[in-house]
């Protein structure tokens, strides 16, 4: 039997998901993909979260190669699988690359002498495919995809789904409608964390504990980290703190042309970065964010969530440097933030409860191990991944436990990257094919053919 399947989201995961299936032969007419962002050819640089390769097709193009990295991947799979997943992966994105000769594995293998013995490095292979270009590669990804027969729905948000009707509802300023699926992947990503969560909560769906992950954006000139960006392009230096249950690292660096990006959730502002390959973007500046895992805090999504409405001053997030300004962003315009003294730093301790002093030391170890750095730096405050509730999924399919036909995946359910994003969408695809295999009608057909 084939399914109508019904895709919510056209980012990394919910794309992939298609692609595995339209190259295996299952009907492309039979697949609709709703985003309420816009195609490739019309999707602008400003829409950082919406549109084809959602969140994934403005973003750094790191490809992250390691499954203690980007999410939960390997509790449902098992490690060989998952590798062999993001593998998959990262064959798609050079697929439809314009130039897949240049998608380069940086692979670091030895913790240097000198972070020791404030840091730990974590070394895992990234393959590095651009932000640059991100955009043709949606284009050609998403041709391919037309070409195959699937439907696209653009500019529709869907804003409630019928788990026991099989009905999704959508609309945008001149329509309104239903759709109806025999098979739901649900792809929203970030951008659709609180509908999400709206679902939970209307099916009182049950979810897996989780830790808060919190922090700043830390940027800096280049040459105080070069010699550790030879070592490792996207360094994640770490340090853990076991008897308070937290745990902090560098997270997502970007060098040489790198862009401090605001994330805008839940109307509050978040930073987070890229880096262009274009040498006309060179800036010479590095950043990461400088994320804490805090465990134990009871609703840590709650709880998130009052910290960042608790860092928005003037309707933007905040920058605080002891001697330097924001960046501008990559078109030139000033980073959306409001410059803070250090005694409006203090406020900013406040809102953390205490836990913004892990970042202060942080900070005064790295100029421990970076010298030159001194005051030459500037935070954006906050940087924040919101890990959505993790709904409970069945880990052969990621389906949910009462209805299992709808699958949860990507950012939406436990990942936190392109890679794992991508894994979760084909990890799903490939549930659905093997059940079309199996399934009695599929078989007498092919035996009447
Ligand atoms: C600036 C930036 C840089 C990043 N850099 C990297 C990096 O270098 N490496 C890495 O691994 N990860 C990176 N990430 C994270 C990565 O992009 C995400 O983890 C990944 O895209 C998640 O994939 P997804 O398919 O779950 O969601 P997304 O790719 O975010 O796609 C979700 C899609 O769903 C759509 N949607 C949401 N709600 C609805 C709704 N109600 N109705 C219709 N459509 C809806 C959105 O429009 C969006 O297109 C970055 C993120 C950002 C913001």
């Amino acid at each position: 039997m084939q399914d109508k399947i019904v895709i919510v989201g056209a980012g990394v995961a919910g794309v992939n998901a298609a692609t595995k299936l339209v190259d295996n032969g299952y009907p492309g007419e039979l697949i609709t993909i709703i985003d309420m962002g816009k195609d490739p050819y019309n999707r602008l640089p400003e829409e950082v979260m919406t549109g084809m390769l959602g969140a994934g097709g403005w973003s750094d193009g790191k490809l992250t190669y390691h499954t203690a990295i980007g999410g939960q991947l390997s509790k449902y799979t098992g490690e060989d699988k998952a590798m062999e997943l993001m593998d998959q992966v990262i064959t798609n994105f050079k697929r439809f690359h314009p130039k897949p000769e240049e998608v380069q594995c940086s692979n670091p293998e030895t913790e240097p002498d000198f972070i020791k013995p404030y840091f730990g490095l974590r070394l895992f292979p990234v393959w590095h495919v651009g932000t640059d270009y991100l955009s043709e590669i949606a284009k050609n990804w998403y041709d391919y995809l037309v070409e195959k027969g699937v439907q696209f729905v653009w500019e529709h948000k869907v804003y409630s789904i019928d788990f026991n009707k099989n009905e999704v509802s959508l609309a945008n300023h001149n329509f309104a409608g239903e759709i109806q699926y025999d098979e739901l992947i649900f792809a929203v990503g970030k951008s659709g964390i609180d509908f999400a969560q709206q679902l939970a909560n209307q099916y009182e769906l049950p979810d897996e504990p989780k830790s808060v992950q919190i922090g700043v954006r830390f940027e800096a000139p280049q040459h105080h980290f070069q010699k550790l960006i030879d070592i490792s392009y996207d360094f994640k230096l770490y340090r853990k703190y076991e008897d308070k249950g937290v745990s902090l690292r560098s997270f997502c660096t970007n060098n040489n042309a790198a862009y401090v990006a605001v994330e805008e959730t839940y109307g509050d502002h978040s930073y987070n970065g890229h880096a262009k390959k274009d040498p006309k973007y060179l800036n010479n500046m590095t950043n990461f964010g400088i994320l804490m895992e805090i465990n134990g805090i009871e609703d840590p999504f709650k709880w998130s969530r009052d910290v960042v409405s608790k860092l928005q001053l003037e309707d933007t997030g905040l920058y605080y440097s002891p001697s330097r300004k924001p960046s501008t962003t990559s078109e030139g315009n000033g980073v959306t933030v409001t410059p803070i003294n250090w005694m409006q730093l203090l406020g900013v301790s406040g809102a953390f409860e205490g836990y913004f002093d892990y970042i202060v030391e942080f900070i005064n170890d790295m100029k421990k191990i970076f010298p030159t750095l001194e005051d030459d730096w500037g935070v954006y405050i906050p940087e924040v991944k919101y890990l959505s509730p993790e709904v409970k999924v069945n880990y052969k399919d990621l389906s949910l436990i009462d209805f299992p036909n709808v699958h949860f995946v990507g950012d939406a359910l436990s990942a936190r990257g392109i890679t794992v994003s991508g894994s979760q969408g084909i990890y799903v695809a490939e549930g659905v094919l093997n059940e079309m295999l199996e399934s009695e009608e599929y078989n007498k057909k092919l035996q009447q053919q």
